[in-house]
């Protein structure tokens, strides 16, 4: 694993931010000029298409499938309550944008503590602690680099000294944290991300949080953007016609990004698509069961973690939001395993890439969707250096 995968990744987007950026309306709802094009309407397009539109800007928000939102979706028609497909939990809750943009949901903090199980029965007390002492142990490795200057799989950073708790242990802090193995994660990476503080849940679902701050915002659904112009003048080509910026802020996903779905003209250079492709997506999915009655005597919210000898292990949150809504968690290689077999009930997404520390968040993606706006802003001179709406002075040309 190369060194800096994430922040060149993130350094080559706001060089390119630079060619990225070029134009466009406020909501064009046809083929035309505007000042900013936004490819995507996950969170990072919604919080980008918010940011141009505060500064009075013309976007076209275009997005390839028929809603918006992205990653973040809730259905609530096939268990009767909001069942999130894609993200749930709200990652730092008293600093995330999203939840600050929000009005009118119930927001409240998840549980704290976790349940653990060693095979049919719960932990006795001693596992617990044993378990929570490796966990807490682990933590402070995955953030001491100890010097170190060139990268590594984060694996290395974890003690090998866990014993019964080492494969649980690599679960948490892995595919259920990440949707990816630890040995497929940079360890710069993980020492970097913010240690992400508390968490809270939405009852009507996050899903419902994100759709509700893109309505209004006028993204052009089932647009899939087929070809990027980009250099001098930015243009993009989609079955409703071409589109022209001053700026564009392309928010697909890595996995996107370097599949041929969207033609870049000229090609993107190969140091951005090596970048990107080493920030490929996890895997993560939520095997939804009803069961009414609470027949595993669990609380409101329960995650639950097993005692486990391998890959092949899973957790559970239970009782969603008071409801009989159970979700198992699978993530990482074998949820990728389980993935591939087609099971119906597993719906895939996986994690966003281009913030230096929330990546693979909805928190990550909104805040990476308004700086890019304001970097497209800045470009444009709608913005001066300090990120305010104010138009920039103009420097005199020697
Ligand atoms: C199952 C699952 C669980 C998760 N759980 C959590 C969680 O609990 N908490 C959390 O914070 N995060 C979670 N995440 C991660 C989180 O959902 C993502 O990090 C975030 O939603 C990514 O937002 P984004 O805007 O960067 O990308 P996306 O949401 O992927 O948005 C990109 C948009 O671009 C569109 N697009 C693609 N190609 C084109 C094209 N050619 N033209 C136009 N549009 C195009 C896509 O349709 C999509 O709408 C989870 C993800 C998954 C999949």
């Amino acid at each position: 694993m190369s060194r800096l995968s994430r922040r060149s990744f993130v350094n080559a987007l706001l060089a390119a931010g630079a060619a990225t950026v070029a134009p466009p309306i406020l909501a064009a709802q046809a083929a035309g000029e505007v000042d900013v094009i936004i490819v995507g309407a996950g969170a990072a397009g919604i919080a980008a298409a918010r940011r141009v539109a505060a500064a009075n800007k013309r976007y076209a928000l275009l997005e390839a499938s028929g809603r918006p939102g992205g990653r973040c979706a809730v259905d609530a028609k096939i268990f009767g309550v909001p069942f999130d497909l894609g993200a749930h939990w709200i990652h730092s809750p008293d600093s995330n944008q999203v939840v600050k943009t929000a009005t009118g949901f119930d927001i409240y903090p998840a549980p704290r503590a976790q349940t653990l199980r060693v095979g049919a029965r719960a932990a006795r007390d001693s596992e617990l602690e044993g378990f929570l002492a490796a966990t807490l142990r682990s933590h402070r490795a995955m953030a001491d680099l100890n010097k170190a200057k060139t990268d590594f799989p984060a694996n290395r950073l974890l003690p090998k000294d866990l014993f019964d708790w080492q494969s649980t242990v690599e679960f948490m802090l892995g595919p259920f944290a990440t949707g990816k193995e630890l040995s497929e994660i940079s360890a710069f990476d993980m020492a970097r991300a913010v240690d992400r503080e508390g968490a809270a849940f939405c009852r009507q679902g996050y899903g419902a949080l994100l759709a509700k701050l893109g309505t209004g915002f006028g993204a052009q659904l089932s647009t899939p953007v087929e070809a990027v112009l980009w250099g001098n003048k930015f243009a993009v080509d989609t079955p409703k016609g071409n589109f022209i910026g001053k700026a564009i802020i392309v928010t697909v996903s890595t996995n996107v990004l370097t599949s041929d779905k969207i033609e870049f003209i000229p090609p993107l250079p190969k140091r951005h698509l090596d970048a990107a492709s080493k920030l490929s997506l996890g895997s993560y999915d939520h095997v939804a069961l009803e069961m009414p009655g609470n027949p595993l005597g669990l609380q409101k919210d329960d995650v639950v973690f097993e005692r486990a000898d391998g890959t092949k292990t899973a957790a559970l949150l239970a009782n969603v939001s008071g409801t009989d809504l159970h979700l198992v968690e699978v993530a990482g290689s074998f949820g990728r395993d389980l993935s591939a077999q087609g099971e119906d009930a597993m719906k895939a997404f996986a994690g966003e890439a281009v913030h230096e520390t929330q990546w693979g968040t909805v928190n990550g993606a909104w805040e990476s969707g308004t700086r890019a706006a304001e970097a497209a802003l800045r470009r444009l001179g709608a913005l001066g250096e300090g990120g305010d709406d104010k138009p920039t002075k103009r420097r005199r040309r020697r």
